[in-house]
């Protein structure tokens, strides 16, 4: 694993989306904060990490020229059985928890913009999370400097383009495949059509993109069976781990599949 900088300036035209534009969403105030019981390092702006820089959080900041971040245990400080309250302390909230659920990984030139499952998450066509509102958010992320996770891949400039031009088809194939089936407005998806969604982020991972383009085209169909096979065992499973069993199980399958290609070739 390497971790880099992004650089000052960015182009939008480099900044891909792994999910479809207004169709994810999740309630904040259901949830009441899910995502502050984790061991955060949050990234403070400069009025907020200055504020808390004279109280006795100082300990749990760290800071270089540009940037602070405040380490949380497992509980953030600032979370309540409501919720946030660091506005209502006069702070501003934290760009790490702005861009939550939301995350930002580097490869090559490409910034790649990916959803965590919530746990109030579901499928709202035409009422869920826009590109357009947190575009700006994202930018302000990547334009601070802090590093990101880059995973080190092994990939061709030639396969890269390939992925994003397929992915960027691909969001209409499927945003399409969710409005015909939503048409007469009473349709619901199944529970293993909604984990659709995952595809094109998991497609970013090193061992699908270790196959060729031609063999990537085969994804699709064997990622579908997946998310049947694990639907079929979802009662053997707790379902709040859905995304990374998914996960696992996608790259196991792609990797069992090419290697009996390989052999039956032989
Ligand atoms: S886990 Fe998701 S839904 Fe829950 S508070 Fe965090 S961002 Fe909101
Ligand atoms: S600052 Fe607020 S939103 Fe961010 S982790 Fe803490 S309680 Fe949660």
């Amino acid at each position: 694993m390497r971790i880099i900088k992004f650089p000052e300036q960015i182009s939008e035209d480099i900044i891909h989306y792994t999910f479809l534009d207004d169709i994810i969403s999740y309630n904040c105030e259901k949830c009441r904060g899910s995502c502050c019981h984790v061991n955060n390092s949050l990234l403070l702006d400069a009025k907020t990490a200055s504020f808390l820089k004279r109280t006795y959080l100082k300990d749990f900041i760290v800071s270089d020229d540009s940037v602070s971040l405040l380490s949380c245990g497992k509980k953030c400080w600032f979370h309540s059985e409501l919720g946030c309250t660091i506005n209502d302390l006069g702070l501003n909230k934290p760009l790490t928890c702005e861009l939550y659920p939301f995350h930002i990984k580097k490869i090559q030139n490409f910034y790649i913009v990916s959803f965590t499952p919530c746990p109030t998450f579901q499928l709202n066509l035409g009422e869920g999370q826009r590109y357009k509102d947190i575009e700006d958010v994202v930018l302000r992320y990547i334009k601070t400097g802090v590093p990101v996770f880059s995973p080190s891949l092994h990939v061709s400039e030639e396969r890269l383009k390939y992925e994003i031009e397929y992915q960027n088809n691909f969001k209409n194939t499927l945003s399409e495949y969710y409005r015909t089936k939503t048409a007469d407005g009473t349709t619901e998806f199944k529970e293993y059509e909604k984990w659709y969604i995952y595809y094109l982020d998991f497609r970013w991972g090193s061992i699908p993109l270790s196959y060729t383009s031609s063999q990537a085209n085969q994804f699709w169909n064997l990622y579908k069976r997946v998310c049947e096979d694990v639907y079929k065992k979802i009662s053997y499973i707790r379902t709040d781990n859905i995304y990374f069993i998914i996960a696992n199980q996608f790259n196991k399958t792609i990797s069992k599949h090419f290697q009996l290609n390989f052999i039956d070739k032989e």
